[in-house]
């Protein structure tokens, strides 16, 4: 059974304090598909690439296990690519250039090898796009989440509302939760969103953590603080796919388990953010996830006497 994940396949240049980038690798599907990819096998990307897509990206993609089944590749064409310039606090962003390039006449096709999926990811993607994705499965999965970001809610939120109510959990980003529900407070924002379809939102707070909510049930999960942090894209995406993977393994949606599942997207997400582009999720090992593991049970646990 693979676990199918859309979203996009990305050149990026990024802009931190702490350096500059050219064009590297990127893309809310690469980082989900990688993540993801230490705890499930075989993930099926659904995905777009142009002729200009280096070869070697793909098969170190196709060496962790991530199948190409469902990506087309448009020869003549160009990837999608995305620039980004950091702010100091390293949590907020300015978007400088969104090229749609192969996105633009993007008609995702779910292929046949990825019909039995029981954990679908849509990662960031127009809004309308996701829904096709849905309306292909003659089964619909056991479990869908998506992503989204602020840029969809500016230029497509009619879309956008119609693919919420379609799925059993949302990410969304703190600013992205009260620019989608118009409340400050992210308790009375994630109730509002519930509304609208998902049962479950996860509301992440970049270097503060994330949020778990299901009806009245809230968890919270501390994100690691890391000495230095050197590129902070593709942290949610990455978040995402560890949680996912979590998911697709355990095959346990309870919310018992999305809390360890929230733990294990945490400690992948940091160790997203401690290079440029994807250049440590392809270096990481089991070792270092489960030393990681650890490190996040030392942070939160405490023993406290109540009278
Ligand atoms: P994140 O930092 O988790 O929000 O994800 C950053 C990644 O999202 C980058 O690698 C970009 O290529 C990709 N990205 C940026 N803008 C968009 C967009 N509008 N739709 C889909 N993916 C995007």
């Amino acid at each position: 059974m693979s676990l199918v994940i859309t979203g996009t396949m990305a050149y990026d240049a990024i802009e931190t304090p702490f350096g500059k980038t050219d064009k590297i690798i990127g893309g809310s599907c690469t980082y989900a598909a990688y993540s993801a990819s230490y705890f499930y096998k075989p993930i099926q990307p659904i995905a777009v690439i142009g002729g200009d897509f280096d070869q070697v990206e793909i098969a170190a993609m196709k060496a962790r296990g991530i199948e190409f089944d469902g990506i087309e590749v448009k020869e003549n064409e160009k990837s999608f690519f995305w620039s980004g310039k950091y702010h100091m606090d390293m949590n907020t962003r300015d978007t400088l250039v969104t090229d749609l390039n192969v996105l633009e006449t993007f008609d995702p096709k779910v292929p046949a090898s990825c019909q039995d999926c029981d954990f679908l990811m849509l990662g960031n993607l127009m809004p309308v796009l996701q829904q096709k994705v849905i309306h292909q499965f003659t089964t619909r999965p056991k479990f869908i989440i998506m992503d989204t970001m602020n840029f969809w809610m500016d230029i497509a939120m009619p879309d956008l509302l119609e693919t919420i109510k379609m799925v059993d959990l949302i990410l969304v980003n703190d600013a992205e939760a009260r620019q989608l529900s118009n409340e400050y407070s992210l308790v009375k924002a994630a109730k509002k969103i519930m509304a609208m379809g998902p049962k479950f939102v996860i509301i992440k707070k970049g270097e503060h953590g994330a949020l778990l909510f299901h009806g009245n049930q809230i968890f919270s999960a501390p994100a690691l603080p890391l000495e230095d942090v050197f590129d902070p894209t593709g942290a949610g995406d990455t978040f995402a796919g560890g949680f996912i993977g979590h998911l697709a393994k355990t095959k346990d949606i309870s919310f018992e388990n999305m809390k360890r599942a929230i733990i294990i997207g945490s400690a992948m997400a940091s160790f997203c953010v401690e290079k440029f582009g994807t250049e440590r999720m392809k270096e990481i090992t089991q070792a270092d996830i489960d030393a990681r593991l650890n490190q996040f049970i030392d942070l939160v646990n405490f023993d406290i006497e109540i009278a």
